[in-house]
């Protein structure tokens, strides 16, 4: 995201009352170069929760370490396996032990200095990696604040294609209505306000930071509508038919 949009926005949500804030959401933190500024100019202006989903693999003691010292709360490593192989089948990555050994110096590293920041291993259960939960927990548990291991979510309907995760329809959650993607603002990189933060095709963009406040943003028509369709659970033909319980 351009830093000066990035700046304002900021700044701009926690003057309209916002006090989380998360850099991630349809992109890989750890990319940005700036991460641990921005994390700093967060806590400095007094939001109390700031966190992190990182697939782990760049989040080595150089890049995430800075980010930690800024005032960090919670970082949540995206894993899904507890071998090379089945990492590789999810991600198309071999980097499975990378994974696991910058999960393992973090941990280190919270409990050396004595930095109240959460680490989280999380597991998105499916058919491809079901018998690997209690390997993950062996290898992950020792060094965990918490683990996640919870069903892979049919994300705005995405997977329904993918015979590898729809096969076994015990392993794939739904969304309650009304869905809590709602109840936060998410604007991806290039500034647009969009409803959901696995809204891969941007079907559910509705306006655009760049040019808009946050608070129009918020209030904008074609957003309440949304919020409203969740609340009646009278779902029009968007991508949330897909996914969500109704
Ligand atoms: S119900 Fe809609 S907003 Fe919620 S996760 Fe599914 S697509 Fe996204």
């Amino acid at each position: 995201m351009d830093e000066q949009l990035m700046l304002r926005l900021i700044s701009e949500a926690y003057d309209n009352g916002a006090r989380k804030i998360s850099f991630h959401g349809m992109g890989e933190p750890c990319l940005c170069k700036k991460l641990s500024d921005y994390v700093g100019v967060a806590k400095n202006k007094g939001y109390t929760y700031i966190y992190l989903d990182t697939n782990g693999a760049l989040a080595a003691p150089e890049v995430i370490f800075p980010v930690i010292d800024e005032g960090l709360d919670s970082l949540k490593f995206s894993i899904h396996a507890a071998t090379s192989e089945t990492y590789k089948k999810i991600t198309n990555n071999d980097v499975f032990h990378q994974v696991r050994d910058n999960f393992i110096k973090v941990s280190e590293y919270i409990n050396e200095k004595n930095i109240n920041c959460k680490l989280i291993g999380y597991f998105a259960e499916s058919i491809i990696n079901c018998d690997e939960v209690e390997d993950f927990k062996s290898i992950f548990e020792p060094y965990a604040s918490e683990l996640w291991i919870n069903p892979i979510h049919n994300a705005s309907g995405t997977k329904l294609d993918n015979s590898d995760f729809s096969t076994n329809v015990n392993i794939a959650s739904t969304k309650k209505l009304p869905c809590a993607e709602l109840d936060r603002m998410i604007i991806n990189w290039e500034g647009k306000a969009i409803a959901c933060s696995t809204d891969w095709s941007g079907s559910l963009i509705y306006g655009d930071a760049n040019i808009s406040s946050l608070k129009e943003l918020w209030n904008c028509e074609e957003i309440l509508k949304t919020r409203k369709e969740h609340e009646n659970i009278e779902l029009l033909n968007n991508i949330c038919k897909k996914c969500a319980e109704v």
